[in-house]
């Protein structure tokens, strides 16, 4: 291997390794920074992140709710934090083809409910996180993908090691060639978000999901667009159910006012969807058509698109939290709350736990051992409390719509989410695709290139870039199955689920 030949890697040493630089990995740096200075103590804290600069793999639009923020810098607006646009006011709309019938605002649960929560940009939020975080003496890479996990004699979790770089297309060495480094921390927290690369290879093989349900997912695509200043209204944050999607199928969409005159608006659909000929790339470009949500859009400009997987499972699914040596924080374990969408207070506030715990540790002498408190402080946490009451909506939304809505309704107004059952994820997404021949091909009308557009001109605007000669990173285990049971049974799903093409 190349490490044989050009090894033994650099090391470097810190108290704590943190994987990702989104909102859970910055914040859990900016706790552990803040409470050691607060004990007078010396602390090293890095951050790896893959994204070439902080915020360049956040999805941007989001609605987020300050809670957590505020605990882990109460004067954040002071400081200049970029929440600048509250939101004003929240629309919940069951979409037909043609028409759209409001929810009227009482009969709205609390999780769609926006009062105090704000429009914002979040890649501008986590770049101001790391502003924060910098001052405070973390070191932050950027640019930097930790590739490989590294153990120490017993089995724990010792630390990263980034990839190499300037490998070309065929594993071999460029003139470019650089080995990567070996950091090593007494404890990682891996915090690389939904699905992550290297949190995979920790749930598999610590078996961190041993007896929880198995975890649910969304892709999640959104675009940002520039909007007639006459058609925008600060702060209106609009969520819709029903079409284009139809009743069996779990998504729906939200279209989010921010400042400028910008508006995000996407689409999110649940992988447990039935029908493989089903594109979530082109049900989001046909919901843009709807009336009700064409009228935002008519006149203006699309600036910025991405996707992203999301995850919805919630606290059924939340696996094992800690592990000897480190701890999966933020989307990477699984917090988001998917009645709300909303996860970045989720990151925040399980950074900070994360955080607590291991300093609590290191003080304490401790290193490459189980953080045992982290997992006790969520279970008091106000964080376990909302994902509690919201814990039902996935596994009743899976009962179809108009079902899930109802039963949820029930569950939310009438019990207040305190009912006394738990429902749980039956089974993997993967498994409800039924075989092509049982299914209706979906015909999807061709872009107008004005409100609607094909994916390769979108992902030209995802400013995701790569280079010619680097090595493929999406590599098939078994290049049989794509041919022998993808196509033959399925028609070939993966060439419409894809929202890069
Ligand atoms: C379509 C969509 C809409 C959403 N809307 C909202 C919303 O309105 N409100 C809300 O609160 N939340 C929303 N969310 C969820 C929110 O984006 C996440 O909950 C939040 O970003 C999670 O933060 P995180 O730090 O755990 O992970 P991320 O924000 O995903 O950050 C992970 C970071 O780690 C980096 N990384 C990954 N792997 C590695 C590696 N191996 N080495 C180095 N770096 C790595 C990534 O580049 C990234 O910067 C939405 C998500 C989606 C997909």
């Amino acid at each position: 291997s190349l490490l044989d030949q050009y090894g033994p890697r650099d090391t470097m040493d810190y108290d704590v390794v943190i994987v990702g630089g989104g909102p859970a990995g910055l914040s859990a740096a900016i706790r552990l920074k803040q409470q050691a200075a607060a004990q007078a103590r010396e602390l090293s804290v890095c951050v790896l992140e893959k994204g070439s600069e902080l915020g360049a793999h956040i999805l941007s639009g989001a609605v987020m709710d300050p809670k957590a923020l505020t605990e882990l810098i109460p004067d954040w607006q002071q400081r200049g934090a970029p929440l600048n646009t509250a939101v004003t006011e929240d629309r919940f709309l069951f979409l037909t083809a043609e028409r759209a019938y409001r929810t009227p605002n009482f009969m709205l649960p609390g999780c769609l409910q926006n009062h105090g929560n704000y429009v914002v940009s979040l890649g501008n939020v986590v770049r101001w996180l790391g502003e924060q975080a910098e001052a405070l003496g973390v070191e932050i890479f950027p640019g930097f993908p930790a590739a490989e996990i590294l153990y120490d004699d017993t089995g724990a979790v010792k630390g990263v090691a980034t990839g190499n770089m300037g490998v070309g297309r065929d594993g071999q060495p460029t003139e470019a060639f650089q080995l990567g480094m070996e950091l090593h921390a007494k404890y990682t927290l891996f915090a690389e978000g939904a699905r992550g690369h290297l949190g995979r290879q920790l749930i598999e093989r610590f078996a961190l999901d041993e007896g929880r349900d198995p975890q649910t997912y969304g892709i999640g695509i959104k675009e940002l667009w520039e909007i007639d200043p006459a058609r925008h209204q600060p702060g209106l944050v609009i969520h819709t159910a029903g079409w284009p999607l139809d009743n069996e199928t779990y998504g729906g969409s939200f279209l989010y006012h921010l400042e400028n005159n910008q508006v995000m608006i996407g689409y999110v659909v649940g992988l447990g969807y039935r029908n493989p000929y089903l594109s979530p790339f082109e049900e989001f470009q046909r919901y843009k058509t709807h009336p009700e949500i064409r009228r935002f859009l008519e006149g203006g400009k699309r600036v910025s698109y991405g996707a992203r997987a999301i995850t919805a499972g919630g606290l059924q699914s939340l696996p094992k939290l800690v592990f000897k040596g480190g701890a999966l924080i933020g989307c990477e374990a699984g917090f988001l709350n998917a009645s709300r969408i909303k996860g970045s207070h989720a990151a925040i506030k399980s950074g900070m736990l994360a955080a607590d715990a291991a300093l609590a540790a290191i003080v304490a002498g401790r290193q490459g051992d189980e953080l045992a408190d982290y997992p006790t402080a969520f279970a008091q946490s106000w964080l376990k409390e909302e994902l509690h009451v919201a814990r039902n909506f996935k596994p009743m939304m899976s009962k179809g719509l108009l079902t899930g809505a109802l039963l949820f309704g029930i569950d939310q107004l009438v019990f207040r989410g305190k009912a006394p059952w738990t429902l749980h994820h039956a089974h993997a997404d993967h498994t409800t695709l039924k075989p092509a021949a049982e299914c209706q091909p979906i015909v999807y009308p061709k872009p107008d290139n004005v409100l609607t557009f094909d994916r390769l001109s979108s992902v030209f605007l995802s400013n995701t870039n790569h280079a010619e000669n680097e090595p493929i990173h999406l590599t098939l285990k078994d290049p049989t199955i794509p041919v022998t049971v993808n196509l033959a049974t399925y028609a070939g799903p993966e060439a419409r689920y894809c929202p890069a093409a």
